[in-house]
């Protein structure tokens, strides 16, 4: 049997009656879209972060491009973010016309290097744009003074770290907007598309709603700014509900996998996970590092394995952002990261002997490389 990185089957054997439920109470309301359980899971959603406002959209990827339009950003403005992202952070800030300005990452977490953030200002910045990735905070105690300094919007992209803490402070609820995905392999994971924006501020949520829904205000029939459709239906949503009551237990179980593999492998030349102080890690992504990359995935599937790497090519790197500009070479540790990383699987249905087997294989073939 074939070990991957991600699997959602065994949770939906667990979860099927909840899930199945939740559909048969959408399908019987009588409401597919915009409904009782679009609105609830919106003020749930909200009220799990203790932020005033949540936004149900159609994805994460237009979760940033809606939060970027309603903070007022658009052509000619520049955002400050990673190239070490999953490409739709950067397609959401090329899709609004805006340029992503990027800095290089830390060479222990792989998450933005705040201290290059300040040399990246330029009159043109509106905003600052971290990723929260594979599940832990980018550092927002360094991030907020260099937004506040420079009349800058703060977006955290959360759609890798539902449920991580800062701090104490739950992804997503530090900044002026923060957008999720509900991609079902995330932490919090729908089956099939969604997404949500958070924010504190009444005006940037009245602007989400309308940009969300033709430019009209919620049920009236009068578009009123420009706008777009971008709902989160009532099936995803209603799923949402449900799911997100188990949120804090698909974390537990993610970080009791977590730490499985740092028993397992901490003597290994395997660089495993660094957690930055303060910082609660929710693994969406289990990240090791080594400089044999290639062949240590090759032996694993020959073993039937199948792992993949979050992310093989830099952003910056990709034909379809060569506008930007960015040369090879001017972000050397995200380049170089790219080269050695791989991820283990780490889901919370993740059974115990598929675990075992990655780690028996994996041992094996660092005794050969
Ligand atoms: C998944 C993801 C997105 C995009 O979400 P979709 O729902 O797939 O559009 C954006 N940013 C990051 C960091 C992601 O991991």
């Amino acid at each position: 049997m074939t070990i991957r990185v991600w699997d959602y089957l065994l949770e939906y054997e667990n979860e099927r009656d909840d899930i199945l439920d939740a559909v048969d109470s959408v399908f019987r309301s009588g409401q597919l879209v915009f409904g009782a359980s679009m609105r609830a899971f919106e003020e749930e959603f909200a009220a799990y972060h203790g932020v005033r406002h949540g936004i149900g959209v159609d994805n994460g990827t237009n979760a940033i491009k809606l939060a970027l339009q309603a903070l007022g950003i658009g052509p000619g403005d520049e955002v400050i973010t990673v190239s070490n992202t999953a490409a739709p952070t950067v397609v959401a800030i090329d899709a609004v016309g805006a340029t992503a300005v990027f800095v290089d990452v830390h060479p222990d977490t792989y998450l933005m290097d705040t201290e290059q953030v300040a040399a990246a200002v330029t009159d043109r910045t509106r905003a600052l744009l971290p990723v929260h990735l594979y599940g832990q905070c980018a550092d927002l105690t360094a991030l907020e003074p260099i937004a506040a300094r420079h009349g800058l919007a703060l977006l955290e992209d959360c759609a890798q770290a539902h449920g991580a803490r800062h701090h104490g402070r739950v992804a997503g609820s530090t900044g002026d907007a923060a957008a999720f995905s509900f991609y079902p392999t995330k932490v919090l994971g729908a089956y099939g598309d969604g997404g949500a924006v958070l924010t504190r501020d009444d005006e940037v949520a009245a602007r989400l709603r309308r940009l969300r829904y033709y430019g009209m205000a919620d049920r009236y029939y009068v578009v009123q700014t420009p706008g777009h459709n971008s709902r989160l239906d009532e099936v995803h949503a209603e799923i949402l509900r449900r799911k997100l009551r188990r949120l804090d237990g698909y974390v537990a179980a993610r970080q009791a996998v977590a730490r499985r593999y740092v028993e397992a492998l901490a003597d290994t030349e395997l660089v495993l996970p660094v957690t930055a102080e303060g910082n609660t890690h929710v693994h969406y992504v289990y990240v090791v590092r080594h400089p044999q990359r290639d062949a240590i995935l090759e032996a694993l599937r020959e073993q039937d394995i199948a792992l993949n790497i979050s992310y093989p090519w830099p952003v910056h790197t990709m034909s379809g952002f060569a506008h930007l500009g960015v040369a090879r070479g001017s972000l050397p540790v995200t380049e170089a990261l790219a080269e050695e990383i791989f991820s283990l699987p780490v889901y919370p249905s993740l059974p115990a002997d598929q675990q075992d087997r990655v780690i028996e294989a994996l041992r094996d073939a660092l005794l050969k490389v």
